[in-house]
């Protein structure tokens, strides 16, 4: 479960600048989504714990009542680790999504003028009226995804800033990852260069046609909610495999549905959340 991917992190080095500079220290969950809220009241895993993450460096020390830089790795690992001891208390259990979320630095995925809130259990806005999801749910949704064995080759719908696929570069062993904004998708591939992550690929164009060529998929995750999944990702899935999606319009719930046989798919209707629409063609 734990198992430590070669593939990541790779030369985060690139993007250490040997600063000792500190990001504000995380603060209280300001404005969670209603999915955070579910967990919270429903949560009858908490398990307390921070996950462990095998082969991280040591924690850094580091100065309080600076500023976070981008490229400052080292510094940001205190509220990263917070972070994913948060999710786990929110009910998050995969070890394995746990530590992806510890490493991933997400306040490489913001808007500069964010750097502060980068690890507070929020969405924030990253342009083009597009959100980064809030941690929590990039962990719970890829925990849904995951079933007994390892994910081969996972596909994500809605890049964004790229963030949920870093995340998931860390569980499985193939991503592939479609936007369709020509902006957002050169922004996540302008975020994700340092981190050269070699097992994730981005795609321009619609997702809702998915990814022929490439199917079919371990796992298909949707960051965007439609009133109802796409038919052509349901036919992307191999036999067993599972998509996680958000469902609805003003009200949604997470949906996780599981290809059974060839022409047989099921589905479950989990928690509330609040996702950006999911939306036809490229802009
Ligand atoms: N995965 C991101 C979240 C991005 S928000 C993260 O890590 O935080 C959802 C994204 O889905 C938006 O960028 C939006 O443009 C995109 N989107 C919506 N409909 C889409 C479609 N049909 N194909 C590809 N991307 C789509």
């Amino acid at each position: 479960m734990s198992e430590k991917r070669s593939q990541f992190p790779l030369p985060l080095s690139s993007v250490t600048g040997g600063s000792t500079r500190k990001p504000a220290a995380p603060a209280p969950v300001a404005t969670p989504q209603t999915a955070t809220q579910n967990a919270r009241e429903n949560n009858q895993h908490r398990t307390g714990a921070a996950p462990g993450v095998a082969g991280t460096a040591k924690p850094a020390t580091v100065q309080p009542q600076q500023t976070v830089v981008r490229s400052d790795l080292a510094a940001t690992e205190a509220p990263r680790r917070a972070m994913a001891a948060r999710t786990a208390r929110q009910g998050v259990k995969d070890a394995q999504v746990l530590a992806a979320l510890e490493i991933v630095p997400r306040h490489m995925f913001v808007e500069p003028g964010m750097l502060a809130q980068a690890y507070v259990d929020i969405s924030l806005p990253i342009g083009h009226n597009q959100t980064i999801s809030q941690p929590y749910i990039v962990a719970r949704m890829i925990e849904l995804l995951k079933g007994s064995g390892p994910l081969r080759r996972v596909l994500e719908i809605g890049t964004g800033c790229g963030y949920q696929a870093a995340v998931l570069s860390f569980v499985a062993q193939e991503v592939y990852s479609i936007e369709r904004i020509k902006p957002l998708h050169e922004l996540a591939k302008a975020n994700l260069r340092p981190l050269r992550i070699a097992n994730l690929r981005l795609q321009y164009g619609d997702g809702m046609l998915g990814l022929p060529q490439v199917a079919p998929f371990d796992g298909i995750i949707l960051a965007a909610a439609g009133l109802e999944v796409p038919r052509a990702l349901l036919e992307q899935l191999a036999i067993g495999a599972r998509l996680v999606a958000p469902v609805g319009a003003q009200v949604q719930h997470l949906q996780r549905i599981t290809r059974t046989g060839k022409a047989e798919w099921t589905s479950e209707t989990l928690e509330a959340c609040h996702f950006v629409p999911l939306r036809p063609g490229i802009a």
